[in-house]
């Protein structure tokens, strides 16, 4: 606390990350980035990057790898707009189409940046409750009154439910006259994208990440797509905040990653197969496992306190990620899908953990 901040930066509460701590041996299943290193690819187009050019500034506005991005999506390069990471993507989209007079309207569990942005640019929101399942009903979206946006991620953040595809086009028919922006940085795990509805309706955003499919969370690149005035309103407003939020690193890595279908087709079908096989050993132990399209699965134990459970797994070296609210999602545990080396040691010691909790209580 200072004296000498504004009375803006008092009001804000930030966004809180997963932790990224130094701990020898540690399996690190609490953030949902990808356990196996990203394409070859990417590596070697740092590598060549990083020689005298680094001098100069980068491409303000990133051709090549809007071109790479609008190639892989069928999309014209001036539907695309790149930030640094899509947390800044979302910022920036918050900004340029979300401060309305109206209410901006968002599901009750979703991704937690979302009310962070919104205190950050003063914008006036409201929550609407996923059913009893956790899942979203977009029908409740549309009967929640008038608003001044929508924001949802899909599949959602943290339950990992997919809404299907028709669900989202039924949405945009019923709400044409504010902007609806749909999060798919867990798309490529298996749910449907949004990105070919974008043709027909203008009012549409969808913002993606390499930082989960692709394996490049550490160097931030996330992306959104949309009709180009919508794109337009955006670029005015990474214009006024910072002309090169890629450096020449990660637009050389972005643009290699967008390129090579390969690794991306192998990673994920690997990323999926190990969800399901951990999903059903969950389920042997005594969870109740929802059904995930991401690259995480978010379950719960019947007889076990999900922060009991995560506290005994860092004990064994294994962090996963608990949430304390809302109240609603306080005893799942989010996790996040390993190798399948890390999938298994973690059913170990839940195994150990359940198992010798069990006997304690003469099961
Ligand atoms: C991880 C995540 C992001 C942020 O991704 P970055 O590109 O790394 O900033 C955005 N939205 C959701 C729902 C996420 O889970």
């Amino acid at each position: 606390m200072s004296r000498f901040w504004s009375q803006a930066v008092h009001g804000l509460t930030p966004y809180v990350p997963g932790e990224q701590p130094r701990i020898a041996g540690l399996i690190k299943l609490n953030t949902n980035e990808c356990p196996y290193a990203p394409s070859l690819r990417v590596l070697q187009a740092i590598r060549d990057a990083a020689g005298e050019d680094l001098r100069l500034y980068p491409d303000p506005e990133a051709t090549q790898l809007r071109e790479a991005i609008a190639a892989h999506h069928g999309l014209k390069p001036d539907q695309v707009f790149v930030g640094n990471g899509s947390d800044e993507v979302l910022a920036h989209a918050f900004m340029a189409l979300f401060r309305q007079d109206k209410p901006l309207l968002m599901p009750d569990i979703g991704y937690s940046f979302y009310p962070v942005y919104a205190q950050l640019y003063g914008i006036q929101t409201r929550s609407v409750p996923l059913d009893a399942q956790l899942r979203l009903r977009v029908q409740d979206l549309l009967d929640a009154g008038a608003n001044g946006g929508i924001v949802l991620a899909n599949p959602n953040a943290p339950t990992g439910i997919a809404l299907p595809l028709e669900d989202i086009e039924h949405l945009l028919r019923g709400n044409p006259d504010s902007a609806v922006l749909v999060d798919e940085a867990y798309v490529d795990f298996g749910a449907q994208s949004a990105a070919e509805l974008i043709e027909r309706h203008p009012q549409l955003l969808v913002v993606r990440t390499l930082s989960k499919a692709r394996a490049l969370a550490g160097l931030r690149v996330g992306y959104a797509l949309g009709q180009a005035e919508l794109i337009e309103g955006l670029v005015r407003v990474k214009d006024s905040f910072n002309s090169y939020p890629l450096d020449r690193l990660a637009l050389a890595g972005a643009v290699a990653a967008m390129q090579d279908d390969t690794w991306f087709a192998h990673t994920r079908s690997r990323i999926v197969a190990s969800r399901e096989q951990l999903a059903g050993q969950l389920g042997e132990l005594g969870f109740e496992v929802l059904p995930s399209s991401a690259n995480f699965v978010f379950a719960r134990h019947a007889r076990h306190d999900a922060a009991g459970l995560a506290a005994a797994l860092r004990e064994r070296r294994i962090l996963v990620r608990h949430f304390r609210r809302p109240e609603r999602i306080a005893q799942f545990l989010r996790i996040s899908i390993g190798t399948e080396a890390q999938c298994e040691a973690l059913v170990q010691a839940l195994r150990g953990i359940v198992q010798a909790a069990g006997a304690g209580l003469g099961e």
